[in-house]
């Protein structure tokens, strides 16, 4: 284990972090309020807000008349669009180019589109040339850009440098993107695995409401996952905590996963499995309802929303596909609940969209767990909005961990 102090530096940049956390989380304070709120006298708070103002990062708003002495009190607040933060998602085929102000609201959000097997280099180079032109088009200088956010499907690095691999997304594994992106553009760059980055855009929005554990599960075509502790989102020894898709789950004789395994949990439970066991099954005599729906369209369309509305509907064969898959997810999200007793499990995809679904799920979460776990299971308040600003909102969190100063 290492040891490490604090320098008058760190110490600087801790106050100012805490300092605009609070302010984002509970909103515009007096000095005195966000002194209790940090645990520091008013002088110290005097003279961190005073610099913090000289900066443009705070800045005073209106006097409240407290108390019974009448003593008038200014409201201090972050001044959200003294800086913007950039953001670059990269999923397969997709990407995301965003920008938000300091307080989390998004100036613009565009896709581009992805050629998988284009060298990444050259993807890169017109990442950065469509973002410095979408800066310009919304009238934004560089100057006020405080750093660029890259969330990317897939294993990254534990250093948050090197995408390992992207699974299709990128041509190239164990490339060092981070450091490409910050020579490219400029900026300091920040990067994260797609899945963490929606759970940390999620967290920064529902501001005050983030203590204890929080297990965000996304089921896109595959299956994703995220874990918060004590506030804080969980990484593990090599960057792969919470990746609940690849827990293997048959022995002998499961399909192949693309992570290069078989018989992960993906390939039982995940919407693209629960889609392509029942094209396989889709018969007269096994899935009945599903094949008269299909008597006049082309199987090829066949989608998971289908398959959930033949099983809620009493098809027999679609029924047997979505119980194997909700058993399998159930299975592992329980042994999550055990290891790590988390307060909520936030529940983020289209397929959560789809009631049946999601009753379902969340009555097989309920059974075998006892009453002395008090999780609750939802389903996220920004479901499907939150890939738009996940990344910028990247670069966003990072300057404000560092208490807003750019080295
Ligand atoms: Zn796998």
């Amino acid at each position: 284990m290492s040891y490490k102090g604090d320098n008058l530096m760190s110490v600087k940049r801790t106050n100012r972090s805490v300092a605009l956390r609070a302010l984002h989380e509970k909103g515009a304070m007096s000095r005195k309020r966000l002194a209790e709120n940090m645990n520091l006298t008013p002088g110290a708070i005097t003279k961190i807000v005073a610099e913090m103002i000289s900066d443009g990062l705070l800045s005073e708003g209106e006097a409240l008349t407290s108390g019974n002495a009448g003593r008038r009190e200014i409201l201090i607040d972050i001044n959200a669009k003294k800086a913007c933060g950039l953001g670059i998602l990269i999923n397969l085929q997709q990407a995301i180019l965003s920008g938000a102000w300091l307080d989390g609201s998004v100036i613009f959000s565009q896709d581009v589109p992805l050629e998988s097997d284009a060298p990444s280099e050259e993807t890169a180079k017109q990442l950065s040339q469509r973002l410095f032109e979408l800066l310009e088009e919304n009238g934004i200088p560089r100057e006020k850009v405080i750093g660029l956010g890259i969330a990317v499907r897939g294993i990254t690095s534990a250093d948050g440098r090197t995408v390992r691999n992207s699974f299709g997304a990128l041509a190239e594994t164990d490339y060092p993107l981070c450091r490409l992106f910050e020579e490219l553009t400029g900026f300091h760059c920040v990067m994260e695995n797609n899945v963490r980055s929606l759970l940390a855009a999620q967290m920064f929005l529902s501001r005050d409401e983030n203590e204890g554990s929080q297990f965000f599960l996304r089921c896109g075509h595959g299956i994703g996952a995220a874990l918060s502790i004590d506030g804080k989102i969980w990484h593990g020894v090599t960057a792969q905590c919470a990746e609940i898709g690849h827990i293997p789950i048959i022995r002998r004789g499961g399909k192949p996963c693309h992570c290069g395994k078989s018989g992960c949990l993906e390939t039982i439970a995940s919407p693209g499995a629960m889609q392509d066991e029942a094209l396989s099954a889709l018969s007269a005599e096994k899935t009945p309802l599903l094949w008269q729906t299909f008597q006049d369209r082309n199987p090829e369309d066949l989608r998971v929303f289908d398959v959930l509305t033949a099983a809620s509907n009493g098809d027999a064969g679609a029924s047997a596909i979505v119980d194997q898959a909700i058993q399998a997810l159930g299975s592992a999200i329980k042994a999550l609940i055990y290891l790590v007793d988390p307060g909520k499990i936030i529940l983020y995809g289209s397929l959560f969209e789809d009631p049946y679904y999601l009753f379902r799920l969340s009555s097989e979460l309920q059974e075998g767990v006892d009453m002395r776990h008090d999780v609750v299971i939802e389903k996220s308040r920004y479901n499907l909005q939150l890939e738009d600003k996940a990344a910028c909102l990247l670069a966003v969190q990072d300057f404000m961990d560092n208490g807003g100063i750019q080295e």
